[in-house]
């Protein structure tokens, strides 16, 4: 991390987001305003048809938000043309809940993918995929296909996929959702290890116990809206709106029950 800690690498202004539906218009993101700094592990919580995940899209265009804007590093996406809006988002590496691997591509070709895109140095590539697949704990299985693989491996390597291009975010759509419980654990812990390297991280997740113990700083989403944001203790510890108060308390709840 060369630049100051303090910069935001990401900044929302009056962000808004409407579907238009065979039901009417739906308001998915209404006039969000954020700031995340570079090295910021930033958690996004809610309950389900909040916006979060609409909101971590329209951080990288993958949704086109109808109103408002993102600056990213200092300048507005929205106003970038088509090839300066390419970079901009390949700086920006995204993790999903259904991991969206290439089937037909064995787990060193998909992660070399992205690079293959950008025209890089294949043997460069293959070398670099071979590190992060180290670091994913996954060098073993670079041969076998996406469909050989546990789900808690997939999500692994679509992680060493989105760093392949040496992002300066990454970021993660409810990553650990579509796994079973007993795989959670390895992807959470590749996340804390990425967490202590510096990376920037914007984190949708239905896991509270790493949301408190990994962010640096947490949002609670209901409606469309960002309800509450602060720090994890405060969030978790003594959560100020009744809104946070109710879907913590309900969780807890949840939690108590299994
Ligand atoms: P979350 O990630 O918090 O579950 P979403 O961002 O997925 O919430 O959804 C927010 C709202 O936007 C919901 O009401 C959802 O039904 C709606 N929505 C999301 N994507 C679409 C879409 N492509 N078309 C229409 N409505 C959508």
């Amino acid at each position: 991390m060369d630049q100051n800690k303090e910069e935001a690498i990401i900044r929302l202004e009056g962000l808004g987001k409407q579907f238009a539906t065979s039901n009417g218009t739906v308001t998915a993101l209404d006039d969000i305003n954020l700031e995340i700094r570079r090295g910021e592990i930033f958690g996004i919580i809610g309950l389900s048809g909040a916006g979060k995940s609409t909101l971590v899209r329209c951080i990288n265009y993958l949704e086109e938000p109808t109103s408002g804007r993102v600056i990213f590093e200092g300048k507005n996406l929205s106003a970038m043309k088509e090839k300066e809006k390419r970079l901009a988002r390949q700086s920006m590496g995204m993790i999903f809940q259904q991991f969206n691997l290439l089937a037909q591509r064995n787990v060193l070709q998909n992660v070399c993918f992205p690079m293959e895109i950008a025209h890089m140095d294949s043997r460069k590539a293959k070398e670099r995929a071979k590190e992060l697949l180290k670091l994913v704990g996954l060098e073993e299985r670079m041969n076998a296909y996406p469909a050989q693989l546990s789900g808690g491996q997939k999500q692994r390597v679509a992680i060493a996929r989105a760093l392949a291009m040496e992002p300066e975010l990454l970021l993660f759509d409810e990553p650990t959702s579509a796994l079973d419980p007993q795989m959670v654990g390895e992807v959470l812990e590749v996340m804390r290890k990425l967490a202590s390297e510096g990376l920037t991280m914007i984190i949708v997740t239905h896991e509270m116990a790493f949301a408190r113990d990994v962010s640096s700083q947490v949002v609670f989403m209901a409606g469309g809206v960002i309800v509450e944001e602060g720090e994890p203790a405060q969030i978790f510890g003594a959560p100020k709106e009744h809104q946070t108060k109710e879907f913590l308390g309900r969780f807890m709840h949840e939690r108590a029950a299994l």
